[in-house]
């Protein structure tokens, strides 16, 4: 249901060493900010990628595709306590 208009996706800031996954304007690692509507590709997958925005990806768009399971996402730290 998401219309041709991009407003988010990776894109590779020129000073930075890693793509980070950027919605509206700001990357989801909140580092970064770009009010651009260019961006590299939805969904590609780049060692370059910035770990931070990859892993907030992920869990996007596991939860997407099955919204059932989304309450069993948990903090890493939960299972180490
Ligand atoms: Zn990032």
């Amino acid at each position: 249901m998401e219309t041709n208009t991009k407003s988010e996706g990776w894109f590779f800031p020129i000073n930075s060493r890693k793509a980070h996954f950027f919605r509206n304007g700001r990357s989801l690692c909140g580092k970064w900010g770009y009010l651009g509507d260019k961006f590299d590709s939805d969904d590609l997958a780049s060692p370059d990628d910035c770990t931070q925005c990859k892993k907030k990806r992920t869990i996007e768009l596991e939860n997407r595709r099955s919204p059932s399971k989304a309450s069993a996402f948990r903090p890493i730290q939960a299972d180490r306590v």
